[in-house]
């Protein structure tokens, strides 16, 4: 039985700065029925105060900084199972930063024990080359999230996946990343809203990051047709989704 919801963001609740059609009353009959949910995202830039402040200024109110997990949050939870306290050296944002503090890491140049990367609007040579030795040195290799590009106004940037490659060139090794689509990500998802994935139904827009990962984790799945999949690319993919909407205004939750 489906009791608790995972929703991508992007391509569901808002394209760009558009909000897109059934979401905010989507998010309110989730607040009304105080069902369990939690927004999922692979940046790793913005924190989940950002995040509320982004869905408020798109007119969706009534959330909490304890709605959001975004691939940041779990690469710090993913790094603390692993090891109770640990050095790192990260590239990436004041985000990342803050989730690995949160945990109890220190952030350090001095053998750290792993190399954490997420996107860097201030990526530099020096920060390539400081992370390829401490790689050579054994530090461990990990990626926030696999995505190579964001499409932003103007154009694509380049994201994590890029700087993730150019490591990975210099070093010959392989992160190991957390974000969509690993199942990892959305099993940390299920742990933090204190359910089992098999409770949880994973929303999202895209066949190769959401809904892979969720069946992956063992949850239900529900493509929305809001972003980039349309019905006719459904036969591209090797597995389904269990519910198919044009949108998450049509989502009711209690017959799934
Ligand atoms: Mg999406």
């Amino acid at each position: 039985m489906v009791t608790s919801v995972i929703s991508d963001m992007d391509g569901v609740i808002y394209r760009g700065k558009q909000l897109i059609a059934g979401a905010n009353e989507f998010v309110q009959k989730l607040l009304a029925d105080k069902t369990p949910f939690l927004f999922l995202t692979n940046n790793a830039e913005q924190t989940p105060l950002d995040l509320k402040l982004k869905l408020e200024s798109l007119g969706i109110h009534g959330l909490t900084e304890d709605n959001f997990i975004t691939s940041a949050m779990a690469t710090a939870m993913f790094l603390r199972q692993q090891k109770e306290r640990a050095k790192v050296y990260v590239i990436g944002g004041g985000g990342l930063i803050n989730e690995l503090y949160n945990v109890g890491f220190s952030i350090s140049e001095s053998n750290p024990d792993y190399v954490v990367v997420a996107k860097s609007s201030t990526f530099s040579f020096e920060q390539l080359k400081k992370a390829v030795r401490f790689i050579d040195h054994g530090a461990k290799f990990i990626g926030t999230n696999p995505d190579m590009i964001d499409p932003v106004e103007g154009g694509n940037e380049p994201a994590a996946g890029t700087i993730l490659a150019a490591i990975s060139a210099a070093t010959g090794k392989k992160p190991y990343i957390v974000g969509k689509p690993n199942a990892l990500m959305m099993m940390l998802a299920s742990r933090k809203l204190g359910v089992h994935p098999e409770e949880c139904v994973m929303v999202g827009d895209r066949m190769d990051t959401d809904i892979v990962g969720g069946m992956e984790a063992g949850m239900k799945t529900a493509l929305v047709l809001s972003g980039v999949t349309t019905t006719d690319m459904l036969n591209d993919f090797p597995y389904k989704p269990d519910y198919v909407f044009n949108h998450v205004g049509e989502i009711d939750f209690k017959s799934l």
